[in-house]
């Protein structure tokens, strides 16, 4: 097999304009220079194409080819890509851009699935039951999170009903 790919122009077009459009601008001034990816936490939690590889595979025109590709989900929304950007590309708007791709193609990983029913459950996508540790700590064992507000998670869990995801019947 060969290891080089064949770049088509139009296809390249197509994917920066599609990412474009969804947010994710700037991507044309890229340099490659993996700064974003060398502080990037969920690069090093091992979603390998985020940052510069995910803008790489855009500007190679592999958009359509990456719909299943997980890493998007792994985005910590630090910004930390943003602030070491020596061209001003906003990284993390390009991952979002990308998600919402995906998104719109409903190719979601399970992990997004999975903080999309924690969300609708506690209000928090990552949640685990710290009462017990608290109390040890000293702490009131319920910390002041919608997790324990019954009138804050009806609120939430509304707003969820009704969002494009609700529509999807996820909920
Ligand atoms: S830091 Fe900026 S220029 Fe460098 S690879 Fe990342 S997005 Fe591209
Ligand atoms: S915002 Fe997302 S892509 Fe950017 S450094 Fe943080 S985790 Fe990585």
């Amino acid at each position: 097999m060969s290891d080089y790919i064949k770049l088509d122009s139009e296809k390249i077009s197509e994917g920066v304009k599609t990412i474009t459009e969804l947010g994710g601008h700037g991507i044309l001034k890229c340099v490659q220079c993996g700064a974003c990816s060398a502080v990037c936490p969920g690069v090093k939690a091992g979603f390998p194409v985020l940052c510069r590889l995910l803008i790489k595979k855009v500007l190679d025109g592999q958009l359509e080819e990456m719909i299943e590709e997980s890493s998007s989900w792994g985005c910590q929304a630090c910004n930390r890509c943003t602030e070491v950007c020596p061209q001003g590309v906003r990284p993390q708007e390009v991952v979002f851009a990308f998600r919402r791709y995906q998104a719109n193609e409903l190719a979601f990983s399970t992990s997004a699935i999975t903080s999309q029913m924690n969300l609708h459950s506690y209000g928090h996508a990552v949640f685990s039951d710290a009462r017990e540790l608290r109390k040890k700590v000293g702490l009131a064992p319920e910390a002041p999170t919608s997790a324990y507000n019954e009138k804050a998670q009806k609120e939430i869990q509304t707003l969820l009903e009704n969002s494009p995801m609700g529509e999807l019947g996820l909920y």
